[in-house]
């Protein structure tokens, strides 16, 4: 899109970062992300996992365990993102960020684009995984159901929310009801952020090409433009090894995600 003038200027404090792990992945992954991005950026990246772990702990403040069971189900990611937003609430901070452990954050390019928007409005900023909005059902009450559709940011690009809707979302987010808005719709807690704010709010998803989940062909982000990206992943898509290029002393097989380089 157009480049947009600032709207406000931001420090690293105005922004919380959440990173959504689990136990298995702290030295899988976690442990590339401290030393590539989050190193630079401790005091706005919180992370959010399901056990405890001293090294983790000693190598970064804000860990928080959510307590939430270690298992890939619905439930258990709700859980994890019920507690990131009371987290980002009590905070205080002017904007809400999440992404997974698969995940680098360019933070200048974040701060740049949060900038741009004010945080006091209604603000849901990420990329939509499907070309089309979801189709769900919506339990509306004990024997009643009625389809939805809606937009919804994919969690694996990352997404930001301002603390302006955030606010507005705590009746279907805060405290346990995330997860029974979640069961409303029986969909991940990615879906129900894009459920609470485009179906229960009535604000648009604003689309951006910045953020990257490994649910696309991430060769394709031109070399050039890797500075201005605000996400990027690694990982696999359709059965290949799926990153950026960059070229750099490592090889792929040292570091795959090629953030090393
Ligand atoms: N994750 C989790 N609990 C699990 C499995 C995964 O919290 O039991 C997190 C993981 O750390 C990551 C996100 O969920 O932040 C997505 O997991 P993954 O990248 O393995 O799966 P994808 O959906 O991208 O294929
Ligand atoms: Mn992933």
């Amino acid at each position: 899109g157009h480049p947009r003038p600032p709207a406000e200027p931001l420090t690293p404090h105005d922004v919380f970062i959440a990173v959504k792990t689990t136990k298995k992945f702290h030295r899988a992954r976690l442990d590339l992300l401290l030393e590539t991005w989050i190193s630079r950026h401790k005091e706005m990246t919180y992370i959010f996992t399901d056990g405890e772990d001293e090294a983790l702990a000693r190598r970064t403040g804000n860990v928080v365990n959510t307590n939430c069971s270690a298992a890939h189900s619905r439930q258990a990611l709700s859980c994890k993102m019920a507690v990131e937003y009371d987290r980002f609430v009590e905070s205080g901070r002017k904007w809400f960020c999440h992404v997974d452990d698969d995940n680098y954050v360019n933070v200048r390019a974040l701060l740049k684009l949060l900038a741009s928007y004010p945080h006091t409005q209604d603000i849901y900023l990420g990329k939509p995984s499907l070309d089309r909005p979801i189709q769900a059902t919506e339990r509306v009450s004990e024997s009643k159901v009625r389809p939805v559709h809606f937009w919804f940011a994919t969690g694996g690009a990352g997404f930001c929310i301002s603390r302006g809707l955030a606010l507005k979302m705590s009746p279907w987010a805060s405290g346990g009801h995330f997860m029974s808005t979640a069961e409303r719709i029986r969909l991940p807690d990615d879906c129900t952020i894009g459920y609470i704010v485009e179906a229960l709010l009535g604000v648009p998803l604003i689309r951006s090409g910045l953020f990257h989940s490994h649910l696309e062909n991430l060769q394709q982000v031109p070399t050039s433009e890797l500075h201005e990206q605000v996400t990027l992943s690694y990982g696999m898509f359709e059965n290949k090894r799926n990153a950026v290029h960059i070229k750099g002393p490592f090889s792929v097989e040292a570091d795959p995600s090629r953030w090393g380089n």
